[in-house]
C-alpha cells in the first residue's frame, strides 16, 4: 500500500483542522489521518488570536462544555474572564497552538507542512489530492482551509477554489471583524482612544449598538465594538454605504448639561475651546467643536442655551460617515463561504460530493468577537472528523 493513502486527509492545519485531527484519532485510533498544511507550521493564525491570549470560546455558546472538555483532554485548562470569554489558563495563544501540535505528533497523525493543496479530484469513492510536488489519496477529505481573512496566516480562499472544482458554489465573501474607514474623520484624531457607545444607522433606523473602546486611526475607527459593527455594515450592501451613519456617544446614559452650565458660569469670559479642553483630549475637543459648529475662539458668553443643548446632543452623537471596511488583510473573519444548502448540517458532509466534509471558516458562518469563531472552528472540526470516519 502506498504510504500516501489515508482514511482521512484534512486540508488546512488551523483551528478546525487541528481539532478535527485530534478528535479523529481520539475516537478512531486505528484511522490513518493526515494534515496537509500550506504554511511551515500548524496553527499560524491560532498563535495570533485574542491579542496573543486566544479567546477560544464563550460561556454564552450552547454546548460550550464540550469545547472546554476537549481542551482539558488536550491538557489545556480553560478559564473565563468576567464577561464570559474563555481563555486558556496560560493565556498564551502560541502555547495552545504548540500544545495541540505536540499532541498531534504524539498521536501519530501525519503532518505535511509547506504542502498547499492545489488540486482535488475524485478517485473512485475517494479523492486524489495534489500539492506542488506530491500526490495523496484519501477515502474522505475534510476541507478546513479557512476563508480569506488573514492571508499572512495562509488563508487566501484556496478552499473555495478546491470546493468549486468539485461543483460547489461559494456565496459572496466579505471581510468582517475589521476596521471601518471614515474619510470624514480629522487625521489629528489618530491614536485617540475613547470609551463610548457606537450606533450604526441605516438611514434613520438603528441596526447595531454596542458600547466599548473606540480607537481612532488614520483611516477611521477600530476596536472590538467597531469590529462587531463591521459585520452589519457589509451585510446590507457594501457597495452602497451612503445610507449608513455611525454615531459615537461618549457619555452614554448621562447628561453633560449640568456640568456645561456650571462651566459656563465660571468661564463666562472664556472661549468654547476652554470649555471642551478640560473635558476631552485635545484632538477630540477640536472634533467636537467642529461638529458643534463653533470655532474654538468663540466667546462662551455669546453662546445661547440652545447652543449648549446642541453641544449636549453632539457629545451623545458624534457623527461619522463610513465609506468602507478594511480588507481581508486586517479582517479577523470572512463572511460568506460554502452555502448551507450544499452541506448536511448534522455531519458537515457535502450534499454534492459524498466523502467531502467542511469545517470552520470556509463555511458560510461568521460570529462576533468574543470566542465565537474559534469555538465554531473547533466544534465543526471535531464534528466533521467523527462523521467522516463513522462510515
Ligand atoms: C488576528 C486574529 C485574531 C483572532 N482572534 C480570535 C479570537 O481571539 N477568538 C476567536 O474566536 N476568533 C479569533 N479570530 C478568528 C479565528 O482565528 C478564525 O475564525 C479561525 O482560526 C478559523 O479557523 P479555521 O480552522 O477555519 O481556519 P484557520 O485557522 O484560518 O486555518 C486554515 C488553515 O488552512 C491552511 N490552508 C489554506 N489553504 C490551504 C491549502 N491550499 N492547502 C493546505 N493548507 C491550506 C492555512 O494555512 C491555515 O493554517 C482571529 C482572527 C485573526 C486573524
Amino acid at each position: 500500500m502506498s504510504l500516501n493513502i489515508y482514511d482521512l486527509i484534512i486540508i488546512g492545519g488551523g483551528a478546525a483542522g487541528m481539532a478535527a485531527a485530534l478528535e479523529a484519532v481520539g475516537q478512531y485510533p486505528e484511522a490513518r489521518v493526515a494534515i496537509l498544511e500550506k504554511k511551515d507550521a500548524l496553527g499560524k493564525k491560532l498563535r495570533a488570536t485574542g491579542n496573543g491570549r486566544c479567546n477560544l470560546s464563550n460561556g454564552a455558546i450552547p454546548g460550550v462544555d464540550k469545547t472546554i472538555a476537549f481542551f482539558e483532554d488536550q491538557g489545556i485548562p480553560v478559564r473565563s474572564d468576567d464577561t464570559g470569554r474563555l481563555y486558556p489558563f496560560s493565556e498564551s495563544a502560541p502555547g495552545v497552538a504548540e500544545t495541540l501540535a505536540r499532541r498531534i505528533q504524539t498521536a501519530g497523525i501525519q503532518v505535511f507542512t509547506e504542502a498547499a493543496v492545489v488540486a482535488m479530484t475524485r478517485k473512485g469513492e475517494g479523492f486524489h489530492l495534489k500539492t506542488e510536488d506530491q500526490s495523496y489519496t484519501a477515502r474522505r477529505v475534510l476541507l478546513a482551509t479557512g476563508g480569506k481573512a488573514g492571508p499572512a496566516y495562509g488563508c487566501s480562499g484556496d478552499g473555495y477554489t478546491l470546493a468549486k472544482s468539485l461543483g460547489h458554489q461559494v456565496t459572496k465573501t466579505l471581510p468582517v471583524l475589521t476596521g471601518v474607514i471614515c474619510e470624514d474623520l480629522p487625521k489629528a484624531l489618530k491614536g485617540v482612544r475613547v470609551k463610548g457607545r457606537l450606533t450604526l444607522y441605516w438611514e434613520e433606523e438603528p441596526v447595531f449598538v454596542e458600547a466599548g473602546e473606540v480607537q481612532l486611526t488614520d483611516y477611521g475607527i477600530s476596536g472590538i465594538c467597531v469590529f462587531n459593527l463591521s459585520r452589519y455594515l457589509v451585510y446590507r450592501d457594501e457597495r452602497r454605504l451612503s445610507p449608513y451613519t455611525i454615531t459615537l456617544d461618549i457619555y452614554p446614559g448621562e447628561s453633560f448639561y449640568p456640568f456645561l452650565m456650571k462651566q459656563y458660569d465660571y468661564f463666562g469670559e472664556s472661549h468654547c475651546l476652554d470649555l471642551l479642553g478640560g473635558m476631552l483630549k485635545p484632538p477630540l475637543a477640536k472634533w467636537v467643536l467642529s461638529q458643534w459648529g463653533m470655532t474654538g475662539m468663540q466667546p462662551l458668553k455669546d453662546c445661547t442655551p440652545e447652543d449648549f443643548a446642541r453641544l449636549e446632543e453632539c457629545l451623545h452623537a458624534l457623527v461619522m460617515k463610513p465609506s468602507g471596511v478594511m480588507g481581508f488583510k486586517m479582517a479577523q473573519c470572512t463572511a460568506g463561504g460554502i452555502p448551507w444548502d450544499e452541506v448536511n448540517p448534522r455531519t458537515l458532509e457535502s450534499r454534492l460530493v459524498p466523502g467531502l466534509y467542511f469545517a470552520g471558516e470556509i463555511l458560510d458562518y461568521d460570529g462576533p468577537c468574543g470566542g465565537y469563531n474559534l469555538d465554531y472552528a473547533f466544534r465543526t472540526g471535531r464534528q466533521a472528523a467523527v462523521a467522516a470516519l463513522s462510515k
